[in-house]
């Protein structure tokens, strides 16, 4: 079994959709998950937003431009009007339940449900549509096996109920599913966080285990660093495991962080393909990475990210300091992305600010509190063995001309991080391109 993934883009005009459907009607046995038509989650964020803050003419306007777009792309999806019908009867009964909570006492349980519509909307135009064509397809409900316990993923009781739903839904060719939404340990509805969708997709995979996850996006895998920062880049083929999970996190925005980790658990292979030209190439993540003479595969970058210095006078030959630092950060539960040593002060960073406030003042009952907001950190993946000289020369000595804030190496042998302030990162991300890919722009310029 194959498990394919199709982002927003990829689904989101009605010709993107029956180019989606052309490209997996192979005769092959698939599971298909699905994104949210592109925009929808953003403006479902809206619409709760608006019901918590504003209130219900508020949220209720908004409802209704959302549902005032499906309408054409209906129109323009089928062919026979049985089709139309059923499509738009379900959405009339989605923006019904939106339209139907109320302001007051607008709980977190309430805009999960809401969030969730987007996938489910998604899921059953296309399932009418491959339908209509007359493939064999079947939705599998992601919230029947999709669950979460203490926030994150079941993987015992995914790979127990979706095996269950498989054989309940009996013999098809394609499985389709939501991307992103599942059940909590409370009986909620909930998701897997924003970009999820790929994420549901290599947890699928890994509980089966599918021969291959296939990631679908608008882009031709990832490259060697950001396009949209830097202009010169190239696809890279090959990645292990470990790059790709270091390159999600620091900020590739192709792939979701934690998603490479239940495909690496059980070896399936992660695609990333691109639907507007699907022959090509694309990346592989796999446990077996060739030996390429190329150290350094990529780089990525994570922007709104805050350092915090943390400088004790009794650090020297102190014990108990680190472990007093994390248990702050422990107790506001805010993951900890670097972290830089030194004898007297610590610094470090994290990505999320809700509980700053509160962090610093535990943290000023034992130190000095200095706190940067508006950092960059720089991520350069690869393959680094410790035994190996000259790599984090190469890397520092790209960035002559930019302030490193803060520098990081050691922690895998995949990853040396470096955080600037934001200002500097569109040079200090040029300036690595050339310094670590020249040789291969320099080809590649040469070809052009
Ligand atoms: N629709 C969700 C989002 O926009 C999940 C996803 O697309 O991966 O974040
Ligand atoms: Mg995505």
């Amino acid at each position: 079994m194959r498990v394919l993934k199709f982002g927003g883009t990829s689904v989101g005009k009605p010709e993107r959709m029956k180019h989606i459907a052309k490209l997996i009607n192979d005769g092959v046995e698939k599971i298909v998950v699905l994104s949210a038509v592109s925009g929808t989650t953003n403006s479902l964020v809206e619409i709760h937003t608006a019901y918590k803050k504003e209130g219900k003419k508020a949220a209720h306007k908004l409802i209704e431009k959302l549902e005032a777009s499906y309408y054409p792309f209906i129109e323009q999806l089928y062919a026979k009007n049985s089709s139309i019908k059923k499509a738009k009867k379900l959405i009339g009964e989605v923006f019904d339940l939106l339209r139907s909570f109320k302001s007051k006492n607008f709980s977190e349980a309430d805009a999960k449900i809401i969030l969730a519509q987007g996938e489910l909307i998604s899921t059953h135009l296309f399932l009418y549509y491959t339908q209509e064509i007359g493939l064999n397809a079947t939705l599998i409900p992601a919230l029947d096996f999709m669950k979460t316990t203490d926030g994150e993923p079941d993987l015992k009781y995914i790979a127990k109920k979706l095996r269950k739903t498989l054989v309940k839904s009996g013999k098809h060719q394609l499985y389709i599913t939501q991307g992103y939404i599942c059940m909590n340990d409370k009986e909620e509805i909930d998701n897997l966080r924003r970009g999820g969708s790929d994420y549901t997709a290599t947890l699928i995979g890994g509980a089966l285990p599918a021969t291959e996850i296939q990631i679908w996006t608008d882009i031709d895998g990832m490259h060697n660093t950001d396009p949209r920062v830097v202009k010169d880049t190239f696809p890279i083929h090959e990645l292990s495991f470990e790059e790709a999970a270091e390159l999600a996190y620091f900020g590739a925005k192709i792939l979701h962080p934690s998603c490479v980790l239940p495909a690496q658990k059980s070896g399936v292979p992660v695609k990333l393909l691109n639907t507007m030209e699907p022959k090509a190439k694309g990346t592989v993540i796999s446990e077996v990475v060739t030996r390429t003479p190329q150290r350094v595969k990529a780089i990525a970058a994570k922007d709104d990210i805050t350092a915090i210095k943390i400088r004790s006078s009794r650090m020297l030959n102190a014990y108990g300091f680190l472990k007093k630092i994390f248990e702050v950060f422990e107790e506001f539960q805010t993951s900890i992305d670097m972290v830089v040593t030194s004898e007297v002060a610590v610094s470090l960073t994290i990505d999320d600010n809700t509980k700053l406030k509160a962090i610093v003042k535990a943290l000023k009952k034992f130190a000095e509190v200095e706190v940067d907001k508006g950092q960059t950190i720089i991520c350069v993946a690869g393959e680094f063995k410790h035994t190996e000289a000259g790599i984090a020369a190469k890397v520092i000595n790209t960035l002559t001309k930019i302030p490193i804030r803060m520098i990081s190496s050691g922690g895998s042998r995949s990853n040396i991080s470096i955080l600037v302030d934001s200002k500097y990162k569109v040079k200090a991300m040029n300036a690595l391109n050339e310094g670590l890919f020249g040789d291969i722009l320099k080809k590649k310029r040469a070809k052009a």
